[in-house]
């Protein structure tokens, strides 16, 4: 598979366009800020897309009266940090442990495999996910991957 350096920027663009008919059926915007860096990760593309998807769709699913969705992309030192923000209703602490456990899940046709494969695809790119969530506020997702700079021009 195609293992390379991807903008970051660009793999969230691709997943929020495939996203957005759908969320504008639900009433939900998403406000993107992919900022003015560029966002070198190495890893495949087609996985890290599958996790942005996966997260962003979960906060769809959790703003049943629809709402905003942000997501901001930025550098941070030698890290890429993604952070997916939602409106919904938030997530119990004691819910919160069992984010990424296979089969967890509370939706009636859920598979509680989404979050699953998402943390194993971020653990795989040497990367980390950490979730926050207010009751009553939303919840955010944050995202990181080592920031890698190509060794080599990609057409060289
Ligand atoms: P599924 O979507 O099939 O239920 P996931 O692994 O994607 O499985 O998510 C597991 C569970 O985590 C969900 O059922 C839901 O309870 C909770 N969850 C995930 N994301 C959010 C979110 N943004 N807001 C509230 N709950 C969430
Ligand atoms: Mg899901």
């Amino acid at each position: 598979y195609d293992l390379s350096y991807h903008d970051v920027r660009q793999v969230m663009k691709d997943s929020v366009t495939l996203l957005e008919a759908q969320a504008i059926l639900q009433n939900i915007t998403i406000e993107a800020d992919f900022g003015r860096d560029i966002l070198w990760v190495y890893g495949v593309e087609n996985q890290i897309k599958q996790v942005f998807i996966n997260v962003i769709k979960n906060a769809m699913e959790a703003m049943t009266d629809g709402g905003a969705i942000r997501v901001r992309l930025g550098r941070e030192n030698d890290s890429v940090r993604v952070r997916i923000s939602d409106e919904g209703p938030g997530i119990a602490k004691d819910q919160l442990a069992k984010m990424g456990q296979p089969f967890y899940t509370t939706k009636e046709k859920g598979t509680g495999l989404g979050l699953m494969v998402s943390y194993k695809i971020v653990d795989n790119h040497e990367g980390k996910i950490d979730v926050s969530s207010q009751l009553g506020q939303g919840t955010t997702f944050e995202i990181r991957f080592p920031f890698r700079y190509p060794d080599v021009p990609k057409d060289a």
